[in-house]
């Protein structure tokens, strides 16, 4: 038997940088403990995978420690050697969410026979079961049938109906079984083999209705998950199951059990006869100090829900999720007298926030499927669309730009579509977007410039850097005034008159200059700015944004507007004025960058040309001094709604131009 030393949770903070594929496996102490009656029976969990098998950022085109099935794989084994007895499953958002899913659904397809790279390699591992998250409906049910055809596993989904739904839920028509009942022969503490009965029992969030519409309208329903779990969990309690585990691609969320609900884990929980539950969706951590204190019901330090053991285990193989029970025989049945849970990382972070990976690759998982990682190398690399015109930021803060207006035009696309049935149809939608990619501390080639012509996907990561998610917020009119007040801090206040005044407020982030599409505006510069960098009033007689107009006429103070935006500013990201989480009316499953894509793939050829809706109020006899990249000088005398000068070489490799007001 291989040596018994530490605690899992002691010897992860021992192992630093050490490849988790050394001899040295620590017991757990249940596998240790367990009586000759008593059995210990470890339950590991992927979930959120999103087609991350190579620990590899396509869209970055490089290598990326944080993520890849292949990692989190590399430590089943060791994971699985210090149990008693163990099953492995996966809790669902496996099949879209990387430019390898795009790939395989947009460009190879799946022909009959094939695999999907993700499932040839969760088939190396020999997954138990595992369950659908609401990304699988991505690609319309077909596609997801031939993918889910090629798993070496059962899937459950106990909330999926073909069309209506029953009155009773147990007469649902499913498109898969509810559950299963798994015999295992676990070996006990005197070393005996005797079988138990373990079911696994599905849910997706309803919301794939929504999110999803265009390929599950009149072909599916979904039912409230914890209403599905109280129908079917006795039925599998009379068929004889011991130990009843949900797999819930469900978050957690404490505000109170609300019908269909998204995150309904905590309210599963507490439904009679479900011993554990593996939770994810949210791509959070749980047990862990971070995500989800103070939610009651939920203890994130024991790792329980309604006192029932509960794992999230982050997204794109972060995390391996674990529930170790302890069963013990009662009769001809099993039943659980401890349990503890765990959520084991891939990686850490050093003193320096620096990437530091815990693990090797698994070599027979990045064998099964790197074929297709090559394939997808090389359609991140190759056009999917075309330009019409170049796209560079080098003056998105002048000016309006092609980089921010593709974006804006991607999500306005996203959220007239999600919205078109719902009770929000009826309102005008804007779309705010912010250049990330605009020099600063980047230095002076952080800038976005892509050639008109061909588009390939990894340029999709210049127009949209960061993985934040699609929100919708509903606003006034006089909030939409406020938001671009905000933006507009990214200015210095400039004396008419003045000449060669410096323009840019350094302490001002790029990413919190918020244009918004579809009004018409000027900014003023000879104005104070509104709110300072906390969203505070400070000059309540100011107004720099000027000639505010809605479809030609000045905006109405009280109309209500739709504001598509990311989770980031949604959520209060920036402190803008009133826009906090109490205005949202719709939370998107995909990201602003996936939005980009599909935009894309969907239109062929792009035209990102900025439509100039907003610009500086003219200043007699006035001029200022900003700084930007110099390859931005090819393009400077095109930029509409601006008058830009080259004003020689800047500090540190930058440009300087003048900007006629
Ligand atoms: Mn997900
Ligand atoms: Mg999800």
């Amino acid at each position: 038997m291989s040596s018994h030393l530490l605690h899992p949770i002691t010897r992860r903070s021992l192992m630093g940088g050490v490849a988790a594929t050394s001899a040295l496996v620590m017991l757990h102490p249940f596998a240790a403990r367990a009586q000759a009656n008593q059995a210990h029976l470890r339950i590991m969990e992927t979930t959120d995978i999103h087609v991350h098998v190579f620990p590899y950022d396509y869209y970055g085109d490089k290598p990326n420690d944080t993520m890849g099935l292949a990692r989190t794989a590399s430590i089943v084994d060791s994971i699985r050697a210090e149990a008693g007895n163990s099953m492995l499953i996966d809790n669902g958002d496996f099949l879209q969410g990387n430019p390898m899913g795009d790939y395989i659904a947009y460009e190879r397809g799946m022909k009959e026979g094939d695999q999907h790279p993700v499932v040839k390699a969760m088939n190396v591992l020999g997954y138990d079961a595992g369950t659908l998250g609401n990304h699988e409906f991505n690609y319309g049910l077909d596609f997801m049938f031939k993918v889910l055809s090629g798993a070496g596993f059962p899937y459950v989904c106990a909330n999926l109906t073909k069309g209506q739904l029953a009155s009773d839920p147990k007469q649902d028509e499913l498109f898969f079984k509810p559950y299963v009942i798994l015999e295992k022969q676990i070996r006990d503490g005197s070393g005996a083999k005797s079988p138990v009965k373990v079911g696994f029992i599905g849910f997706v969030p309803p919301q794939i209705m929504l999110w999803d519409a265009k390929h599950l309208e009149s072909k599916a329903q979904t039912r409230d998950i914890v209403d599905a779990a109280k129908a079917w969990v006795p039925a599998m309690k009379e068929e004889g199951a011991d130990i009843i585990v949900a797999l819930s691609h469900s978050g957690i969320d404490g505000s109170g059990m609300t019908e269909r609900m998204e995150n309904a884990s905590l309210y599963l929980a507490g439904v009679d006869g479900i011993d554990a539950v593996f939770t994810g969706h949210q791509h959070l951590v749980f047990p862990g100090p971070k995500d989800f204190e103070g939610i009651a019901g939920a203890d994130a330090v024991k790792g329980t829900l309604m006192g029932k053991p509960a794992v999230m285990a982050g997204f794109w193989g972060s995390h391996m999720g674990l529930i170790d029970l302890l069963l013990e025989k009662d009769g001809n049945s099993w039943k659980i007298v401890d349990f503890t849970t765990e959520a084991r990382p891939i990686y850490h972070r050093d003193a320096d926030r620096k990437v530091v990976a815990d693990v090797e690759d698994k070599p027979e998982v990045l064998a099964a499927a790197k074929e297709d990682h090559e394939a997808t190398l090389a359609y991140v690399r190759r056009p999917v669309g075309k330009s019409s015109a170049p796209l560079y930021s080098y003056f998105a803060l002048v000016a309006d730009d092609p980089s921010v207006q593709i974006v804006s035009n991607a999500q306005t696309w996203y959220i007239k579509n999600m919205l078109k049935d719902g009770e929000y149809k009826g309102y005008p939608v804007l779309s705010a977007a912010a250049p990330f990619k605009a020099g600063g501390r980047g230095g002076p080639d952080y800038y976005t410039d892509v050639p008109a012509g061909d588009i390939a996907i990894k340029n999709v990561a210049d127009l949209y850097l960061y993985p934040n998610t699609v929100q919708a917020v509903l606003i006034t009119g006089e909030q939409v005034k406020n938001w671009l007040e905000m933006s507009a801090g990214m200015f210095n206040q400039v004396e008419p008159g003045a000449k060669d005044a410096p323009l840019i407020n350094a302490g001002f982030p790029s990413y919190n200059f918020d244009v918004i599409d579809g009004v018409t505006y000027q900014i003023d510069l000879s104005q104070p700015a509104r709110f300072d960098k906390d969203g505070q009033l400070v000059n309540a007689d100011a107004n720099r944004i000027v000639d505010l107009q809605f479809q030609g006429k000045p905006i109405d103070a009280t109309q209500k507007f739709v504001v598509v935006t990311n989770n980031y500013r949604a959520g209060g990201g920036g402190k803008f004025p009133e826009i906090a989480s109490d205005k949202v009316i719709f939370v998107a499953p995909d990201t602003n960058r996936d939005v980009v894509v599909r935009y894309i793939v969907d239109q062929g050829t792009i035209n990102p040309s900025a439509d100039a809706n907003w610009s500086f109020k003219p200043m007699d006899d006035t001029t200022a001094i900003f700084e930007t990249g110099p390859k931005g000088r090819q393009f400077a005398s095109e930029v509409k709604g601006a008058k830009i000068e080259d004003a020689g070489d800047g500090a540190e490799g930058f440009a300087k131009y003048r900007l006629v007001l």
